[in-house]
């Protein structure tokens, strides 16, 4: 069964040795994807396949990425697999959040619970091993967020040297510290995103560097498992809808694929509807969905949202985004700050939690359902992307009432949960508790 990459672009679709060390496509620049033939079971054997291996200690099957192994073969060989025990990640109800939402029940896929703290960990697992399949001996990225945490994990426990470029005065303190402590050489360059990419593609060649941005069609083929786990996890019944939050666009690229892949093997007979959320200081993809002309992305120069897992004004895989939601009769919707803000206390107060990009699916959510776009009674899935812990700074801030948006706007403590001062006094401490 060969593995190929081939152009996303209808008028070019060339196609390329999986082994080409390749960003996009030498013919025509379009965004390129893994392609591969019919696997050799049938449905039900992998639906029996993939079931069976949830109680086999191998590593491979303990991953929630490699056990689904068939649906994304472009490793000849899988001693090259680098996994931390990645993907795995429950599905959680969330009684509150569904009321917030306007749903009768909301399920939520949590990422979060990933060894990194965020669904990149599905995706670096398989950027990393073909990284070891190519050869390379250092993978790089330009990012100070989840990406970065991520991928140098997996390459440190590959072996590879992670080394990570960050735009000059642009550092989220939180998931950098991850990346150091995981080992990944950090540099700061005087220049913006764009320029360091350039600046990188040209060192790639000559230092042995395999780029793992967030193009690397790898990366998409391990998040397109996060859509197998959730449908083996539900008995292989689709939902109405999955809800997801959007920056790059990289995650809804690889969920659109996952599924219409998953329905033409036969696992499943009907897509679901995909909601993307961004946020409304950074919805360039909201801006074409609802634009005349959507054969280009209008950039935003200077994406604003607290949320800096999807503070990007320029998605990379806006081309692949696209096609996913026409395919699957799809949705972009946008949401504030506050509403971020509110949906993300929401979802701590059913124990869960998260990180604020992964909020902007249930404020969405509550949007959609408000303008009859989503049915009350709808099966929704609401991807969670992030730990909670990612970002404490935001949630004490949010809770004692000092919380600023990105335009210095002040956040509204709706559902606020502050620390109260007492006296070392146990009947004042008993009235406060009893009040
Ligand atoms: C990367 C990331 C996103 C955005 O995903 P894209 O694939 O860039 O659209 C959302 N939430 C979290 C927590 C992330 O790390």
């Amino acid at each position: 069964m060969p593995a190929e990459l081939a152009c996303i672009e209808e008028r070019c679709r060339a196609r390329f040795a999986i082994t080409e060390i390749l960003y996009n496509c030498p013919q025509c620049g379009g965004l390129l994807e893994a392609v591969y033939g019919k696997p050799a079971q049938s449905a039900d054997e992998l639906k029996a396949l993939w079931r069976a291996r949830r109680t086999s200690n191998a590593p491979l099957d303990q991953s929630g990425v490699w056990r689904y192994r068939e649906f994304i073969p472009f490793l000849d060989d899988l001693s090259r697999v680098v996994t931390l025990r990645e993907g795995c990640t429950p599905l959680l109800p969330g009684r509150r959040a569904a009321e917030y939402g306007g749903l009768d029940a909301l399920v939520f896929k949590h990422q979060g619970f990933n060894p990194t703290g965020s669904f990149k960990d599905n995706g670096m697992t398989c950027g990393a091993s073909q990284a070891v399949q190519l050869g390379a001996t250092r993978v790089a990225c330009v990012s100070t967020g989840n990406t970065s945490a991520s991928m140098a994990a997996y390459a440190s426990a590959a072996g590879l040297q992670p080394v990570i470029f960050i735009p000059y005065g642009n550092i989220a303190f939180g998931k950098l510290a991850q990346a150091l402590e995981y080992g990944a050489k950090t540099i700061q360059v005087e220049a913006n995103f764009d320029q360091i990419l350039a600046l990188v593609r040209q060192l790639a060649d000559r230092l042995g560097i395999y780029l793992l941005n967030s193009i690397n069609p790898f990366r998409i083929e391990g998040q397109k498992t996060i859509m197998a786990e959730m449908l083996d996890q539900r008995d292989w019944k689709a939902p109405d809808w999955v809800v997801l939050p959007g920056g790059n666009l990289g995650n809804i690229s690889a969920f659109g694929k996952g599924l219409r892949e998953l329905k033409e093997l036969g696992l499943i007979d009907r897509l679901p509807r995909l909601a993307v959320v961004q946020a409304a200081g950074a919805a360039p993809f909201y801006d074409l969905m609802h634009a005349a002309d959507r054969s280009r992305l209008n950039a935003i120069e200077h994406p604003e949202t607290l949320a800096t897992a999807i503070k990007i004004g320029d998605p990379v895989s806006w081309p692949k985004a696209l096609r996913e939601l026409d395919a699957s009769d799809g949705v972009v919707e946008k949401v504030t700050e506050q509403e971020i803000a509110d949906a993300k206390a929401v979802i701590g107060r059913c124990g869960i939690g998260c990180e604020p990009a992964s909020a902007a699916t249930l404020a969405g959510i509550r949007k959609l359902t408000s303008a009859g776009v989503m049915r009350h009674d709808s099966d929704v899935v609401a991807v969670l992307t992030g730990n909670v812990l990612k970002d404490p700074g935001y949630i004490h801030q949010y809770h004692t009432g000092v919380l600023l948006g990105p335009t210095g706007e002040r956040i509204t403590p709706t559902y606020g949960n502050p620390p109260v001062v007492l006296p070392n006094d146990s009947g004042r401490i008993a009235d406060f508790l009893a009040s």
